[in-house]
């Protein structure tokens, strides 16, 4: 036998079996590239679950041509010249094989044009072979498009789970990068249905409601500590907000999403211990940023696992400050229910509130959370004119067909009537269904809809779960669902072919939580996908909505966290107009 030395391509189809084992893995080191070349839009669209398509588009910096050639080479990285470097990383790739590695199990389109340069390149592989190479006329970022994942390695290939399976890592994997560049905008589109919006946010707690929804963000506490070597920045449940599962537990370090080790699972734990009934977990997201130095990412291909060289000081750390926030009586943090409020007018709203005799006491004592707090604020906008004098709020007209402009007292109202009346009729629908009094209609003429397997599936499984949310649906023969009733909250003139595609995504990624929250989910998506865009709206009909809102528990964002108003005082109008 002679030995020979492995081409090139055998290399590459060697390594792409350890870094990219599934569509998931590729969309991850796509984006990341996207990262590092510093774009502040990412756009990643997806066909059948990665298998079909996978394209990034970024507004990164861009490559040159002998750049984008390079970028497919094995071992080129712009990122890491000696080995020295990999004790300073500061980028998330390093080792330069994703690009070839996608590249030798697919077919690879990469089209790339710098900032300051008027055109760009392009290449396309296929099965890590250079085809074509020409001068490409398009804008200033980097498009990677990936086609027919792992089309060469028909075993690899049958190793991937259900497209449903695989599109759930694809999105799970995004929303943890979201999580972490949280002033970067990321959109997920997938078989043509935007899945993930999460538009640029100034500050974690802001992304956390885009992705993580209103009311799971609204129970996080944060915890900060800074020591030499090792910041840490931690958003926590309290003890009474456990959770039956660990699904709401992320690890971040150095930026980049990983498993917990087993010393941090253990000092959280212990942290927790003796407030934490059996069975209950804490929900946390934990950044963790290291001296490079004390850790090492090399030790897994996906460098989806991290080794700390002094776990043992950090795990001491970790315990002994989340112990001491959990102790801590929780002080009320107003960027979170009042986002689209500037914190100045927040807290003078807050002070307002305060000094109200009445109720000064159940402020000292109860300042448990900020759905209680909501609460009180709402009830004391009933008995307190300063507050929220709703007669005195009246709308000035529409703009765009998207806007109210209303004015109260010294305030101008900017209100979004999308979100506002997504609001407006999730309170309502879920309000119906917790008192379990959903008004519901039958449908005249019952509708159908052709769904693949898989969603049959889902339908079939969670059958009772939307009775209770007020629809009626029924299989139909193998691939058709019939629906029969749906909930009156929704309107008459409903799109339910929307609807019910909402539900399903929603049901889709939400396969595991339990019953009573996935009927919110449920809810929420209905919401979403029934409230129609771009309604010409009388004045009464303006008034009407800012008052609805207004009456909300939540008013300030829509379910899905996005804000619902904007508010312009008289004293800001006049420092802009330098009238004082
Ligand atoms: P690594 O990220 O480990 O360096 P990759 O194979 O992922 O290796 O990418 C190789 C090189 O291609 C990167 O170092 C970078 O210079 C370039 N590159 C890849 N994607 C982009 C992008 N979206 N924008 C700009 N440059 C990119
Ligand atoms: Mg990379």
């Amino acid at each position: 036998m002679t030995i020979k030395i492995l081409s090139e391509e055998t290399i590459n189809k060697i390594a792409a079996g350890e870094v990219i084992e599934r569509p998931a893995n590729a969309v991850k080191e796509l984006v990341e590239n996207s990262i590092d070349a510093k774009a502040r839009n990412i756009e990643i669209e997806i066909k059948a679950s990665g298998k079909e398509l996978i394209r990034v588009t970024d507004d990164g910096a861009g490559m040159s041509r002998e750049d984008l050639t390079l970028s497919v080479t094995r071992h080129a990285t712009s990122k890491l010249s000696n080995f020295v470097d990999l004790d300073r990383l500061a980028t998330l790739g390093f080792r330069g094989e994703a690009l070839p590695s996608i590249a030798s199990v697919s077919h690879l389109l990469i089209q790339s044009q710098e900032k300051s340069k008027m055109s760009g390149w392009e290449e396309k592989y296929a099965g890590g072979k250079l085809i074509q190479s020409r001068a490409w006329a398009g804008k200033p970022g980097t498009t990677v498009e990936v086609a027919g994942l792992f089309f060469n390695t028909p075993a690899r290939n049958k190793f991937l789970k259900s497209p449903v399976t695989e599109r759930h890592h694809i999105v799970k994997i995004l929303e943890e990068i979201a999580l972490i560049w949280n002033t970067i905008s990321f959109k997920l589109v997938c078989d043509g249905k935007t899945i993930l919006t999460a538009p640029v946010a100034n500050t974690k707690t802001e992304r956390f409601f885009d992705i993580l929804g209103m009311d799971f963000s609204k129970k996080l506490m944060p915890v900060k500590v800074s020591h030499a070597k090792v910041t840490i920045e931690a958003y926590i449940t309290k003890t009474q907000d456990s959770l039956p599962n660990r699904n709401m537990q992320f690890l971040f370090v150095n930026n980049r999403p990983v498993s917990f080790t087993r010393a941090i699972t253990h000092s959280i734990y212990d942290a927790y211990r003796e407030n934490l009934p059996a069975g209950r977990h804490p929900g946390i997201l934990l950044y963790i940023d290291i001296e490079p130095s004390e850790i090492d990412v090399n030790i897994h291909p996906t460098k989806r696992e991290v080794k700390f060289s002094n776990e043992s000081q950090l795990h001491d750390v970790l315990y002994r400050s989340i112990k001491q926030a959990l102790i801590q009586p929780v002080s009320i943090s107003f960027d979170i229910p009042d986002k689209p409020i500037s914190v100045e007018t927040a807290k003078k709203e807050y002070f307002i509130k305060e000094n109200y005799p009445a109720k000064e006491t159940r402020y000292s004592t109860e300042r448990s959370s900020i759905r209680d707090m909501e609460e009180i604020l709402k009830e004391q906008a009933a008995i307190d004119p300063v507050f929220i004098d709703e007669t005195s709020i009246r709308a000035l007209g529409q703009v765009f067909n998207l806007f109210i402009i209303a004015q109260d007292k010294d305030e101008i109202l900017i209100v979004d009537q999308h979100a506002a009346a997504e609001r407006i009729r999730y309170e309502q629908y879920k309000n119906e269904w917790e008192n379990k009094k959903i008004p519901v209609q039958p449908l005249l003429i019952p509708f159908t809809m052709e769904l693949p397997r898989s969603k049959m599936e889902l339908i079939r499984h969670n059958i009772q779960l939307l009775s209770e949310a007020g629809w009626n649906m029924e299989e139909f023969g193998k691939n058709t669902v019939r629906i029969t009733q749906q909930p009156n909250v929704l309107g008459t003139d409903t799109k339910i072919q929307e609807i019910v595609s909402e539900i399903i995504t929603a049901l889709e990624l939400e396969n595991k939580l339990p019953a009573p929250e996935k009927i919110e989910k449920i809810i929420r998506a209905a919401c979403r996908a029934s409230i129609k865009a771009n309604e010409t709206l009388s004045n009464t009909e303006m008034n009407e909505l800012i008052n609805k809102l207004l009456n909300c528990k939540a008013p300030y964002t829509c379910p899905h966290g996005r804000p619902t108003m904007i508010k312009l005082s008289r004293n800001e109008l006049s420092k802009k107009f330098r009238r004082t």
